[in-house]
């Protein structure tokens, strides 16, 4: 076994095991520091000075290792995780407060209230399409919980990971928010532990993994996981619009979104008039030679890279194929008579192919769905509501826009996660709050009065008293 490094910050080492870590800060969350509203906004205020003052940074980091163009950076990694940390500094007082609840008759005198008190010491494994926002989100509600800390970002995205490293121990409260950089081992290390929640986002694989691990500690989890996305394209679809929003929803971060369209199934009658118009859009977007547009990423790595061509090998391409390993570049893909069995349709593809799969009628499209892992997200571009209301009623998945990609999940009332294979739990706006919290149940009685009708010696008349009052 390689030497671990566990860095917490770029000066500091600590040896194979992360037992020493966790115990620091165990002890120092039982000091209580981490629970007061104004450390939680004192944090909340440094996480927001780190992505304003470091923005730059953030982008030649997202550059390095993803190719992000500027816009996309902004959007999906600082302007949405701004966003909603600014709603929870806004709202977090009121979460905090206790909530009052209906007390029944049998628990008279006395008044019902559920508490949200932090969990602990929690660990936050974040995914490398979107280094930054995949570990500052959940950090956003594992503070405003109260809770402390450990981050660790993906080793995939080195220069991300580094960045959080370096940064966040400068602006953060470092005795109770850490950055553990690292791959399997350090990670490995880190799931030994014994923690009050894990909050992980990545693969199912991995997700099982962590899993089993939270379990020898009976330590809850969140699990952010993938799948194959289905995008459901009716007859009745404005279908430039479809077209516009679908190719961008697909190649945005170069298809490395866990959300993203991964195929689509376009009802026969528009299938060929569909095909035109993506076709015609990534033409719109990206230009005649998609390499050499400033708004289109790379592949995270070589070994994605491989994994992505290895998919067009067979395949019916309607537009795009080319791909160059020195530039970890693949041109938005259109894959057309693709069947069930292909290898494009066993995995998650993450990555910019799409295929274009023919279906007779809305209940087929049900059927294939269903015959599936329930999806992280599913989209229906639909006019007729009947049609958007059948796909609704007839499939689950942890998500759904209609009419658009992914913007559900940049609305933060709205819970974020998966269902089945997509995963457990949720989070954004209140829900990363809910996520990092124990909800405790809590009754203030009353010593007076005491009425007699619990304690013994029972009769048949308290009997009937309590059998009234329940
Ligand atoms: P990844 O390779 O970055 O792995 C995720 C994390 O797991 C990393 O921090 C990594 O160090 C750790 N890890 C990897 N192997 C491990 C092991 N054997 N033991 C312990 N830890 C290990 O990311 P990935 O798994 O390639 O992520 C891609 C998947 O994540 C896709 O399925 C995608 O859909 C999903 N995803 C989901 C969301 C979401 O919000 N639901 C967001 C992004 C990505």
């Amino acid at each position: 076994m390689p030497e671990l490094q566990l860095v917490s910050t770029p000066s500091e080492h600590l040896d194979g095991s992360a037992s020493g870590l966790v115990g620091d800060l165990r002890a120092h969350f039982q000091t209580g520091t981490t629970r007061p509203l104004s450390w939680r906004l004192s944090q909340l205020d440094a996480l927001e000075h780190f992505l304003m003052e470091r923005e730059q940074d953030i982008f030649a980091a997202l550059r390095a290792d993803l190719g992000k163009p500027i816009t996309e950076a902004f959007t999906s990694e600082i302007g949405m995780t701004l966003s909603e940390l600014r709603l929870t500094r806004k709202k977090l007082a009121s979460w905090m407060k206790p909530e009052r609840v209906r007390t029944p008759w049998v628990a008279m005198p006395g008044r019902s209230y559920v508490y949200r008190e932090p969990l602990g010491v929690t660990l936050i494994i974040g995914a490398w399409n979107y280094p930054v926002s995949l570990v500052v989100l959940p950090l956003i509600g594992a503070i405003a919980a109260g809770n402390c800390v450990v981050l660790k970002p993906s080793e995939l995205a080195p220069n991300a990971s580094a960045l959080l490293a370096k940064w966040i121990p400068k602006y953060l409260d470092r005795k109770s928010i850490r950055v553990v950089e690292g791959g399997v081992p350090e990670t490995t290390a880190l799931l030994r532990e014994k923690w009050d929640h894990i909050f992980y986002t990545g693969s199912g694989t991995v997700g099982s993994i962590v899993m089993q691990a939270a379990a020898k500690h009976l330590t809850p989890v969140t699990l952010e996981l993938g799948g194959k996305s289905p995008c459901i394209v009716d007859e009745s679809a404005n279908l430039n619009l479809a077209a516009k929003r679908i190719v961008y929803g697909k190649f945005f971060n170069a298809g490395q979104t866990c959300v993203a369209p991964d195929y689509v199934l376009v009802h026969e009658h528009v299938h060929d008039a569909l095909l035109n118009r993506i076709v015609s859009t990534i033409r719109e977007f990206y230009g005649d030679d998609p390499k050499q547009s400033p708004d289109y990423a790379r592949i995270v790595n070589e070994r994605h890279h491989a994994r992505l061509t290895a998919l067009l090998s067979e395949a019916d391409v309607v537009t795009g194929g080319q791909s160059d390993v020195s530039d970890r570049y693949i041109a938005p893909t259109i894959l057309k008579n693709v069947n069930e069995d292909d290898a494009v349709m066993q995995e998650e593809i993450f990555g910019p192919i799409l295929p274009v799969i023919s279906v007779p009628s809305i209940e087929s499209a049900i059927g294939y769905v269903g015959r599936r892992a329930k999806p992280l997200a599913l989209y229906v571009f639909a006019r007729d509501e009947d049609v958007q209301d059948r796909v609704l009623a007839g499939t689950s998945a942890g998500g759904t826009t209609l009419n658009h990609i992914w913007i559900h999940l940049g609305v933060p009332a709205l819970p974020f996660g998966g269902v089945g294979g997509s995963g457990m739990g949720a989070y954004h706006g209140r829900h990363s709050f809910e996520a990092f919290s124990h909800r405790r149940a809590v009754l203030k009685k009353p010593a007076m009065p005491d009425p007699p009708i619990l304690f013994p010696p029972y009769s048949a008349r308290k009997l009937r008293w309590i059998k009234r009052l329940l």
